[in-house]
């Protein structure tokens, strides 16, 4: 007799904040659908246990003792991955024999390895999962139009590198809106290492992963997914905003939250204040720090600052805030270390992002309507930072990062026709991704076929 159990998939999440947060939505959506959660993570960067009861943890050896990740090097990325090999194999071996007993005896109590569904930057995962037969799924935490240009790059990088300083601001050749200083692989001196293109290449690459989720929406990025589904071949499931997809309520915060800029906020003019943060791992010199800050302060406008430990090159903030910044400012501004950036940007008083445009951060912005400032700097930044600007029309591009321009570009979001304009557009932005969460939208049909798909996965 067959015994039913029920299904678990193992989540293995890359320990950057910005990877671990969309992979713990992830899980908390499989789990309200009735699958049970395990999430095998490394030891840097460790979950909250205690806000997340309703999984079931695993720690890896990650090999990364003593390094500094706060900016990982390609190097410890790969060092990572190859440490965590037998951990993870080791862990799923004895998982597999447990159940074989469990099945022996007719036990249904135990669940029944499903599935491992991984960051692609974990990409150790397709080497483990084949060797033991179990299929595994690639979740992309960033949109389609950044993996569509890499995808696009990696066929003909003479195409895309070396370029000129001259050449900075002409159009990538099929890639618009995307010019070559917005390329999305880490270009120094104009080009691009070969150990990077093929790191770069070894995150893209899907191996014998079965499918892919993403933390995107069919209706926004419609072109660019279907040209990814040509180019990958499998099943493909965007099913985001994961952040309003998921029951998830608690926190999934490395860093401590500071909740009394809420108590500030909430002293505020409603749509008065501007949040301003660049995520968890963005750095910038003492020189951009100045111009922001005189930038923030001339522009008159009320401003919530993420100022994060370690963000500010050769500095301890607020050390390094110029004299007589914080006398000008006074109650207008709040510099906080770290903060409950969706609560934050949910409340009525918040009227503009300036941000780095990382992918979470957009998306969350997008759902609370906040229109943006985008100053972005590597990696999918700058991709997501053109399609704010030039094709959604949601956000003004910085451009040139001198304390005039910032003042002026802060004054237009909140207080011109055009920045009205803006925030129009940002509603309508989002009302069309709530539309994909209703019961016949795309992400809501897709989640549907993505636990159908799983549930059918052979075990
Ligand atoms: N975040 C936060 N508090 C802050 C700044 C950021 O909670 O003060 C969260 C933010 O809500 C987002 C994540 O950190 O979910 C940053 O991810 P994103 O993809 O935007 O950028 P990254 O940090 O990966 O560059």
């Amino acid at each position: 007799m067959k015994v039913e159990r029920k299904q678990s998939v193992v989540l293995v999440p890359f320990l950057l904040q910005g990877h671990l947060t969309p992979m713990l939505q992830l899980g908390s959506i499989l789990r309200s659908q009735g699958f049970s959660v395990i999430v095998a993570h490394t030891q840097h960067n460790t979950p909250n246990y205690s806000n997340h009861p309703e999984f079931i943890f695993h720690s890896m050896d990650d090999g990364l003792k003593g390094i500094d990740m706060s900016l990982p090097s390609v190097k410890s990325i790969y060092r990572m991955n190859e440490s965590c090999k037998a951990p993870l194999r080791n862990y799923l071996v004895r998982m597999m024999e447990q159940e074989q007993e469990q099945e022996q005896e007719q036990d249904v109590q135990g669940d029944q390895l499903t599935c491992i569904i991984y960051d692609n930057n974990m990409f150790f995962v397709d080497d483990v999962a084949t060797q033991l037969r179990i299929p595994s799924i690639v979740l992309h935490t960033f949109s389609a139009a950044c993996m569509n240009s890499m995808v696009t790059i990696f066929q003909q990088p003479e195409k895309y590198f070396p370029f000129e300083d001259s050449q900075l601001l002409d159009p990538l050749p099929e890639l618009h809106p995307l010019r070559f200083k917005d390329v999305p692989i880490p270009a120094f001196n104009n080009t691009v290492a070969e150990h990077i293109l093929d790191f770069f290449r070894a995150m893209s690459d899907i191996g014998s992963s079965v499918a892919t989720i993403w933390n995107t929406m069919q209706d926004l990025e419609s072109s660019m997914l279907l040209r990814l589904q040509e180019h990958y071949k499998v099943p493909f499931f965007p099913i985001g905003p994961l952040h309003k997809m998921a029951p998830l309520a608690s926190s999934t915060s490395i860093l401590e939250e500071d909740n009394s800029c809420i108590e500030w906020l909430d002293r505020q003019a409603p749509n008065s204040v501007l949040y301003v943060s660049l995520g968890s791992l963005v750095r910038i010199d003492d020189k951009e720090l100045i111009e922001t800050a005189w930038g923030l302060a001339n522009s008159d406008q009320p401003f919530l600052w993420v100022i994060r430990p370690g963000s500010v090159s050769g500095f301890q903030c607020p050390e390094v805030l110029p004299d007589g910044f914080e006398k000008m400012v006074g109650e207008r501004g709040r510099i906080v270390k770290w903060a409950p950036q969706k609560q934050v940007l949910a409340h009525p008083a918040v009227a503009g992002f300036f941000t780095h445009c990382g992918w979470n951060s957009t998306l969350e912005s997008i759902l609370e309507e906040v229109p943006l400032i985008c100053r972005p700097f590597v990696a999918d930044q700058p991709v997501t930072a053109r399609y704010l600007s030039q094709i959604y029309k949601v956000g003004f591009e910085l451009e040139v990062i001198e304390r005039t321009v910032i003042e002026k570009t802060v004054r237009k979001l909140m207080l011109s026709e055009e920045g009205k304009d803006v925030k129009k557009r940002v509603v309508d932005m989002k009302q069309n991704i709530v539309a994909a969460m209703q019961i016949d939208g795309t992400s809501h049909k897709n989640l549907n076929d993505l636990v159908d798909f799983i549930s059918a996965l052979p075990s």
